[in-house]
């Protein structure tokens, strides 16, 4: 089935930050984004500053800046200045015991206002800002925290006494341990976060930290192996403040709700930091996804912009449109989505349920920001991530025997996405591991390790990962192109695609799918899959073989790990399964 363009009437989005892509390209410059800015007065750049205390110093401090809402619906609204004093009062925590530029503060929090509040303090503090994601268990947090050199940890008494007493002795580098939710005298060796913030409300002078400074800690989400550290500096401020404005259409007084955790680099760079620094009102829930809540908060929020993920978009099919239709969504301006390849059945299932389509873009923690993206303004073609963001030059390579890379010209080739360095989000290291940073570099790219094709239009294609490809009598197949084949089948829910290694055709495709409420597995549905498979993509493309599961694994960010239905299936050792999210769920 061929997906139908969808039209973006210029008349209807005359507002849009980004109205003519072009002239966009045309006109843009590093520089010019920077100047949207303020930077610290005498000079340097602080995220924080960026953030929460210019609104302030111009007046807006009685904006609002966060709704928090708890799992049993309690609600806590913050303005600017009220974010402001709490970031102020966090910062003054950490430069009382001497924790200063540099200095490594993690957080382990589920969805908390002191979350946002550490998050902005440590960067005002000019130490280095780290998220652990709350489910982690206690391996994947001492090794973060490890290799992070941690000097300061906060968390709550039940996550701290289950998950980090066991073995906090052993980082000698870790020095305070604050928590929050303590249920009385907090345990040695840790204090109380709201005793010690109740000493410290005075003012707090940002600390002058350079736009190279380093500023956040990222660790990759670990769908290809084990997860990497990736540092970024404040001057990614740059990228996330224009990028907000750009791809995700953001304007002052918007009701921003990003639904990822604050545990990825989603979360932070466009769960806090785009949208504050462009004046938005954060939507913060507590709660886990549950279909009728988040529609309930869309309405009820009057969310102008969402930012959400392909799994959770999934999940809303599976439950249905009319579901969606129940509710008053039409302050919604634009949906878009991250994270994995959006199925052109749900760019154009939002188009059915919200009467728009979701935007899907893309980039990686190493890139800081989005890269590529469907934009407001510009039509959309179900299944494609969109146009490279202005300011970011995109293009398609292969890699020769020497270790250089070269362009593919030709459009809808397959290939791998590099980009050419130079926007202020993009990483400066992983953290200790200075070999495979050097290798992400080639002929004046930066490889991103994905496969992906670019159209004559310029809109990119995204293949699959580097890893993920399937090599199959010659063709080079993504696991996406199938997937979104088998997921326009009325009875399939989700599908996760690998290569099996065969003696005659190096590899066939194999399909895990997970099927929707209301159908079960059997032979006949089996048999008609394949078939519909095969019409749908030919005979070398399509699944050879198809399995049904109950859930597929994925990383807790929400990601398919093909990876791990791969080794299973050879019967391989696992690997570092730790952000494996519980597959009972
Ligand atoms: P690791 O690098 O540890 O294996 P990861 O790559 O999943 O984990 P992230 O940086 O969180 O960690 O994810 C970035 C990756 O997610 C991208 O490289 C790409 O493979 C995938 N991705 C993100 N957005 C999209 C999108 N819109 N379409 C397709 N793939 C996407
Ligand atoms: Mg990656």
């Amino acid at each position: 089935m061929e997906w139908r363009r969808i039209r973006k009437p210029p008349g209807e989005c005359r507002d849009a930050n980004l109205v003519d892509y072009e002239e966009g390209v045309r006109e843009f410059s590093w520089d010019k984004a920077r100047g949207q800015l303020d930077g610290l007065p005498g000079g340097g750049l602080n995220i924080a500053h960026e953030a929460v205390d210019r609104h302030i110093v111009a007046g807006h401090g009685e904006k609002h800046a966060l709704r928090w809402i708890g799992r049993d619906d309690q609600i806590r609204d913050f303005t600017y200045s009220a974010l402001g004093a709490a970031i102020n009062g966090f910062a003054n925590v950490l430069a009382r015991r001497g924790v200063s530029k540099g200095d490594r503060v993690f957080s382990l929090l589920g969805r908390v206002p002191e979350l946002y509040v550490v998050a902005l303090g440590t960067l005002k503090n000019g130490s280095v800002f780290s998220p652990l994601f709350s489910a982690f268990g206690p391996e994947p947090i001492k090794a973060r925290m490890t290799i992070g050199e941690a000097r300061v940890l906060v968390t709550s008494e039940a996550f701290y006494r289950r998950k980090v007493e066991p073995w906090r002795r052993e980082l000698a580098t870790l020095e305070h341990v604050f928590l929050t939710e303590c249920s009385g005298e907090p345990p040695e060796g840790t204090m109380d976060l709201s005793a010690a913030m109740a000493d410290c409300l005075a003012a707090f002078e940002t600390v002058r930290t350079a736009p190279e400074d380093l500023a956040l800690l990222h660790f990759t989400s670990g769908t290809t192996g084990r997860p990497k550290g990736a540092v970024h500096v404040h001057d990614a401020v740059v990228s996330h403040h224009v990028t907000g404005r750009l791809a995700l259409d953001l304007k002052p007084g918007d009701v921003f709700w990003c639904t990822a955790d604050p545990g990825w680099v989603t979360g932070i760079s466009y769960g806090v930091i785009s949208p504050l620094s462009n004046q938005c009102a954060l939507v913060v829930d507590q709660a886990e996804f549950e279909v009728e809540r988040w529609y309930r908060t869309l309405e009820r929020e009057q969310v102008t912009v969402w930012y959400t993920a392909p799994t959770a978009i999934r999940m809303l099919m599976k439950a249905g449109a009319d579901i969606a239709r129940r509710f008053d969504l039409s302050r919604l301006r634009l949906i878009a989505s991250v994270g994995e390849p959006l199925n052109p059945e749900a760019v154009a299932w939002g188009a059915e349920a919200f009467g728009k389509p979701i935007h899907d873009n893309w980039w990686q923690t190493e890139t800081g920001g989005i890269m590529i993206s469907n934009f407001r303004a510009m039509d959309v073609k179900p299944g494609s991530m969109g146009r490279p963001l202005p300011g970011v030059a995109a293009g398609i390579v292969e890699r020769l025997g020497d270790g250089a890379v070269r362009e593919i010209e030709t459009p809808m080739t397959k290939g791998e996405l590099a980009l050419r360095p130079g926007w202020p989000s993009m990483m400066r290291g992983y953290l200790h591991e200075e070999e495979r940073y050097r290798k992400c570099f080639a002929s004046g790219w930066y490889l991103t390790g994905d496969l992906a094709m670019r159209d004559d239009e310029g809109y990119f294609w995204f293949v699959g990962r580097g890893d993920d490809v399937i090599k199959s009598a010659g063709h080079l197949i993504g696991p996406f192109e199938v997937e979104s084949a088998l997921m326009e089948h009325p009875a399939v829910a989700e599908a996760g695609v690998i290569g099996v290694p065969e003696p005659t055709v190096g590899e066939v495709v194999k399909a895990f799918v997970a099927l929707r409420n209301g159908y079960e597995p059997s032979e006949s549905l089996r048999k008609e899959l394949l078939g519909h498979a095969r019409r749908r993509l030919g005979p070398a493309v399509a699944p050879k073989d198809i399995a049904f599961r109950q859930n597929l694994p994925k990383t807790r960010s929400g990601k398919i790990m093909r990876r791990l239905l791969k080794a299973r299936e050879l019967g391989l050792p696992e690997g570092d399964l730790s952000t494996l999210e519980s597959e009972e769920r």
